[in-house]
């Protein structure tokens, strides 16, 4: 079964009388390990995309399903479950709390799944470690430098191993070096997690590593070829 699936999706957005339509019947599929990046012109409607999939904001029509699941037939309460269990999120700005060492940061989202604070402490040091952020456990973000606060934005999106990390341009404030390294640490947890990853990047080169790379244009998805990328 896909870990996240888009069923004619259509989003518009209404604010008084303005009306503006970002997509009406898109389609998409993600099988479990699967990397998918997805690029296209700013205003296509990559991060709205993101949203609905993430069950962040709601579609105007169409579905999403998320490891087999319909988010619309969920509570609240029960998509919030859904999404703290089976997604991660990354984004462009790292989002980790200030005032947490980065330890703290990764611990989190396995506290708000019930686990008590030494089991999550075992797990986000584990995995800070294999991110390589060992020896930065107690450091707070403002201690840390771009990479390595977006390697622990990474860690925290993936201590729950979820089926799938959504990421919006997790690698857009990095300089090129940095942002291979942690686009290289994503694809190393898609490997050995097979966590699926859909990542929002406007950089060809790193979305070329991905198995499939799909253009958003017109508000609909079109893939593009290898040769495509290259050029
Ligand atoms: P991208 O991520 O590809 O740059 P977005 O998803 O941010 O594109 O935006 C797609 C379109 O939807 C743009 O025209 C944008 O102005 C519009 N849009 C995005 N968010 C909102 C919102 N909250 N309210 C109204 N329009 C929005
Ligand atoms: P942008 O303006 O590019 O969307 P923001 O800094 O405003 O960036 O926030 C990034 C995104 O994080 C927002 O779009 C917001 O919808 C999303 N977000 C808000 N709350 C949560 C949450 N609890 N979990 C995951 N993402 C969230």
């Amino acid at each position: 079964v896909a870990v996240l699936r888009a069923d004619a999706l259509g989003k518009t957005y209404a604010e008084g009388r303005m009306r503006t339509p970002v997509f009406d019947g898109l389609d998409l599929a993600v099988m479990p390990g699967q990397t998918v990046a997805i690029v296209g012109a700013s205003g296509a409607g990559k991060s709205t995309l993101l949203h609905l999939l993430g069950g962040l904001d709601t579609p105007t029509s169409g579905e999403v399903y998320v490891s087999g699941q319909r988010m619309s037939s969920l509570s609240d309460a029960a998509r919030g479950r859904l999404r703290n269990q089976s997604l991660g999120f990354v984004y462009q700005f790292h989002h980790l709390l200030p005032e947490f060492t980065a330890l703290e940061n990764v611990m989190m989202p396995v506290m708000l799944g019930g686990a008590d604070a030494q089991a999550a402490s075992h797990k986000a040091k584990a995995l800070l470690e294999s991110v390589g952020l060992g020896h930065r456990l107690e450091h707070k973000p403002g201690e840390l430098s771009g990479g390595e606060r977006q390697r622990a934005a990474v860690a925290r999106a993936l201590v729950n191993k979820p089926a799938c990390l959504l990421g919006d341009e997790p690698t857009g404030n990095l300089d090129e070096k940095t942002a291979a390294v942690v686009f290289d640490l994503m694809l190393e947890l898609n490997r050995a997690q097979g966590t699926s990853l859909v990542l929002v990047t406007h950089d060809r080169r790193l979305a070329a590593k991905l198995d499939r790379t799909l253009e958003l244009r017109s508000g609909r998805l079109y893939p593009l070829e290898r040769a495509e990328l290259a050029g």
